[in-house]
């Protein structure tokens, strides 16, 4: 059974999903779940633009990605939703009648002008408090171009009404529109929605965040690899708080502990620092299969050919501790997967070009051809012994392995990295290691 909660993001299709509009949808889908109510998602494309079509996929791209299912709407490709402006011309021609019928609006060269009572308006918001709007110097709004087009205010208040939203929950910028918007639906005779206004995010100096700020932008989040529920739980922290200074903090318990009445008043400070944080945490913690899951589109993009899962899951478990984004995911395992890999000339510098190095693969190589407890354990204790053989640090032996079997100087633990490699592998590219560098 849902509740009389019914709440919606309405975003303008600019073609740019901000992380303060994510965050906006984000809270009313929280309020939505915690209060077993309804999330709708309504485009206010009004203003008609060309590349709507691309602009939308960045929205649902976005809050896909971050896991915020809407629930309702025109029903379309076997989905939800959403509610698109653009095609509720009819219900908004109605909704002006109406106000023509009570004299309260009027023509004014092509436009149609909504005459303003000029009272005081007070808007009592859940986050921002009572607040008093006088409008006795304000002129009347337009709500319809000469063209037709339709303002943001008129559409705005008629969708909350037809679609009755309980709660308004927008972006503080919005607060000062608000006086009007109450304005409007006194004409229609309706009791307002409640309001939540959120606090803006702001930048770490203070300063509005602006599209260009770095991590400003939903895809770019999708692009660098984050975990979407490590961003998501990122957004959740920024204006609100479970109050016990934790951060990482599992969705289904945000969503028990959120209210609306608990959403901080100053503005949140942005720091993209922290979101990276919180994304190491969550890749530290996360199940190997939900890593193999994330990494996925990355390994695709890069080219590496999978024929072995089994393999590939040896690999990401290795590699897993190591990992900050996944976009950087192709590039430590890479060398796993082909035989043409690259050397570093300066790993190579560094280890196979030290006098004996040659000489000490050489002998590592022989000692493993030999050894039959291939496992981490195994080759470890095969490279300690022979070390004492030669006389020589394990380092001397480690760093020359290292770089003869991935081309490179950092990478996972070599044992276990030998281990999933397997004899034949390991001991082919020794040899080829071996006729290059010899
Ligand atoms: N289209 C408006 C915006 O993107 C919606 C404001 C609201 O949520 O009422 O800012």
């Amino acid at each position: 059974m849902s509740s009389s909660v019914r709440v919606r993001f309405a975003p303008s299709p600019t073609g740019f999903l901000h992380v303060g509009g994510a965050r906006t949808a984000l809270f009313n889908w929280l309020f939505a779940r915690h209060s077993r109510g309804t999330f709708l998602l309504r485009i206010e494309d009004t203003d008609k633009s060309r590349e709507r079509d691309q602009a939308v996929q960045v929205i649902y791209n976005g809050l896909r990605w971050l896991g915020l299912n809407w629930d309702e709407g025109a029903g379309i490709g076997g989905e939800y939703g959403p509610y698109f402006q653009s095609e509720r011309n009819a219900t908004y021609e109605k909704y002006l009648n109406l106000l023509h019928a009570k004299g309260v609006v009027y023509e004014d060269q092509g436009s149609i002008r909504f005459r303003s009572s000029r009272q005081s308006v007070i808007v009592d918001d859940l986050v921002c408090g009572r607040i008093e709007f006088d409008r006795s110097a304000d002129p009347d709004m337009t709500i319809r171009r000469p063209d037709g087009s339709w303002i943001f205010h008129f559409v705005n208040v008629v969708d909350d009404l037809e679609m009755k939203i309980s709660h308004v929950i927008r972006g503080e910028d919005h607060l000062t529109n608000t006086a009007k918007h109450i304005e409007l639906y006194q004409a229609f005779g309706a009791i307002p929605p409640s309001f939540a206004h959120i606090p803006l995010i702001l930048n770490r100096d203070g300063s509005k965040m602006s599209k260009r700020d770095a991590g400003a932008s939903v895809t770019s989040y999708i692009e660098q690899g984050y975990a979407p529920e490590a961003v998501r739980n990122y957004l959740c922290l920024l204006g609100w708080s479970p109050k016990d200074n934790r951060e990482k903090i599992e969705i289904e318990k945000v969503i028990q502990l959120f209210d609306l009445t608990k959403i901080n008043r100053r503005n949140a400070a942005f720091d993209l620092d922290k979101c990276y944080w919180l994304n190491g945490q969550y890749i530290l913690q996360m199940s190997l299969r939900r890593f193999r899951e994330l990494s996925e589109p990355f390994i695709q993009n890069s080219g590496i050919t999978v024929s072995d899962e089994g393999y590939l899951l040896k690999v990401l478990e290795i590699v897993k501790e190591k990992i900050k984004l996944f976009k950087d995911v192709p590039d430590w395992i890479a060398y796993f997967f082909t035989e043409e890999f690259p050397f570093d000339p300066q790993a190579v510098e560094k280890t196979l070009n030290k006098p004996c190095a040659i000489e000490r693969l050489s002998r590592l190589r022989d000692k493993y051809t030999g050894v039959e407890d291939w496992s981490a354990v195994g080759l470890e204790a095969a490279l300690k012994q022979l070390a004492a053989e030669i006389g020589c640090k394990t380092g001397e032996l480690v760093h020359p392995a290292r770089v003869a079997v991935s081309g490179r100087s950092i990478g996972p633990s070599l044992y276990h990295m030998l281990e999933i490699m397997g004899k034949p592998r390991v001991l082919q590219r020794m040899d080829r290691a071996l006729q290059e560098f010899a």
